[in-house]
């Protein structure tokens, strides 16, 4: 089937699922005020794949049925496939200032790479290699979107699930003909609303990471409907602010709050042909260090974090433009800051793809190595971004008005007070709104919480950084360097003659 359009996508969300919000079970989510923002922008992104200035960027030719298939599906089998995908998952961050997180590409190319390496599902617990496979063809063919969850539930942090006497922790309870019955919670399903397909997989980065499972029951992976019965999403209140005057006044928040929720599964049927690991100790590691999906995975924050760090550093350059701040020495250091913030986004891109590399499963992978680099810094490096921002506004931020005021009874004082040396009135009330929304708001907070979380536990991921990192040859040459020095020291230092300290490498 060819790529989904915005109707298809909106009408496949009308379905049974159930979502709380606020204490309200939802009928429709895309008739609610509070997810239908995110809902019509994961719309416009589908439809942008129809667009024909834009179809080629998007889409390529399905290997099963030659329709055109969203980019971010491809496997990719050259370096200039690893661009392609780049590129086509460019156009939507750019679309959306990088606020999207889950846009449909952040999932499909997970899975794309999990089923490139289809092979090491087959485990000697269970064999989901054919169910991988046929799950990454049936989302590329029907261009599902989907949420996931990775982590167990914030219980008991001391000890890992197993060790817990616990039933919050998302377990199998039974195995039936028909498949395997779910029983428990998991975190975080960002998109969770708006998904049509959850995937359940072992926990990315863990404390415990050599420790295998002394039960098993807690070691699975699986996909399954966001509306299978039994399972629920709780979701957390909105962070827009819906009682805002005009929509300008929350033009990130209003169509980029994704939602998040934790999904509990009240005894639910998983049917054989999606579990992909099935009681495996070494399910985790499975995932995490013989996919290789990690790198694949990441290419898209990357990707999204270059268009978000630009977008970023663009609105601080026009709030200080607005006022002429960019004049002073100390604003422009400050500019130049997140000028290098978006230009390193920009180089990890440019880094991974370049160095991307054939993997061991014929596809090739971007390089980690870029996408490590970006993972470790980039959330201080959004915080800073924010700061800046807001230290840039400073007053301005809350000394502006709803937009809406400039149609209200003091529309003339409004029109005279709010504007700035390079900005009339309506121009500066709208840039000012948005910096609040992007770097001030509850939005702003929960994008910040995003940037450092939702990749793991950046004390995990640099940890694990830190252990894969190639550190021997380093610290060999700083002793190697020292060991040269001590063989050529001149014996008679200090040579008041004028000798060096060290001997000629010349002489
Ligand atoms: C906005 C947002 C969206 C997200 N979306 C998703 C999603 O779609 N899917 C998904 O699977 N996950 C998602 N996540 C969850 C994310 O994967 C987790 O937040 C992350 O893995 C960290 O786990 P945790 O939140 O359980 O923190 P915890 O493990 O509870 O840790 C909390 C704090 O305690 C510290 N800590 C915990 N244990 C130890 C220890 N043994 N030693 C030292 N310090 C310790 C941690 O370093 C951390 O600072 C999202 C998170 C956020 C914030």
């Amino acid at each position: 089937m060819p790529v989904t359009n915005a109707k298809k996508y909106l009408s496949s969300l009308q379905d049974d699922r159930e979502i709380y919000i606020d204490g309200e079970r939802i009928k429709d989510v895309t008739k609610d005020y509070r997810f239908i923002g995110a809902a019509e922008t994961m719309a416009e992104l589908l439809q942008m794949q129809h667009d024909p200035d834009l179809t080629d960027t998007l889409t390529y030719s399905s290997p099963s049925s030659g329709d055109k298939v969203g980019m971010s599906h491809i496997q990719p089998r050259s370096m200039k496939d690893v661009k392609a995908r780049g590129d086509a998952m460019k156009v939507w961050m750019d679309a959306t200032c990088g606020m999207l997180g889950r846009s449909p590409d952040y999932k499909n190319v997970m899975v794309a790479a999990w089923a490139a390496a289809a092979e090491v599902f087959d485990r000697p617990s269970f064999n989901g290699s054919d169910n991988i496979q046929n799950f990454y063809e049936y989302v590329r063919e029907n261009d599902s979107t989907m949420t996931h969850v990775l982590v167990n539930p914030q219980v008991d942090r001391s000890k890992p699930a197993h060790l817990q006497e616990s039933e919050i922790v998302a377990q199998i309870v039974k195995e039936t003909d028909a498949g395997i019955i779910v029983r428990g919670a998991r975190m975080v399903a960002t998109l969770c609303a708006l998904a049509n397909e959850i995937v359940v997989m072992p926990a990315a980065v863990t404390w415990h990471t050599t420790e295998t499972h002394k039960t098993t029951d807690y070691a699975f992976g699986f996909a399954i409907p966001t509306s299978t019965p039994g399972l629920k999403f709780i979701c957390r209140p909105p962070v827009a602010h819906f009682d805002a005057a005009s929509p300008m006044d929350g033009p990130l928040s209003l169509r980029y709050d994704e939602s998040d929720g934790i999904a509990v599964f009240d005894d639910v049927l998983v049917p054989w042909e999606r579990v992909f690991l099935f009681r495996d100790k070494e399910a985790e590691a499975v995932i995490r260090g013989q996919t290789g999906a990690g790198p694949h995975a990441l290419h898209q924050s990357v990707v999204r974090a270059a268009s978000k760090a630009e977008f970023m550093m663009a609105l601080a350059l026009a709030i200080a433009q607005s006022t002429k701040i960019d004049e002073h020495n100390p604003v422009q250091v400050m500019l130049a800051e997140t000028i290098s913030i978006a230009e390193f986004a920009r180089t990890c891109r440019i880094g991974a793809e370049a160095e991307a590399h054939e993997t061991k499963f014929g596809t090739f992978s971007p390089a980690m190595r870029h996408i490590s680099l970006w993972q470790s810094m980039f959330w201080k490096f959004y915080n800073r971004q924010c700061e800046i921002i807001n230290t840039l506004g400073a007053g301005g931020l809350v000394g502006v008005p709803s937009f809406a005021e400039l149609a209200g009874g003091a529309k003339k004082d409004v029109e005279k007070y709010f504007q700035s040396v390079n900005a009339d009135s309506s121009k500066r009330i709208k840039l000012n709104r948005l910096a609040y929304d992007a770097a001030l708001s509850s939005f702003a907070g929960r994008q910040r919480l995003y940037e450092q979380y939702y990749s793991g536990d950046p004390m995990r991921t640099q940890s694990l950084m830190f252990r894969m990192y190639p550190k021997d040859e380093h610290i060999q040459r700083v002793h190697d360097m020292l060991d040269d020095l001590e063989g050529r020291q001149n014996p008679n230092w200090p040579d008041k003659e004028g000798g060096p300290a060290f001997e000629r490498t010349w002489d």
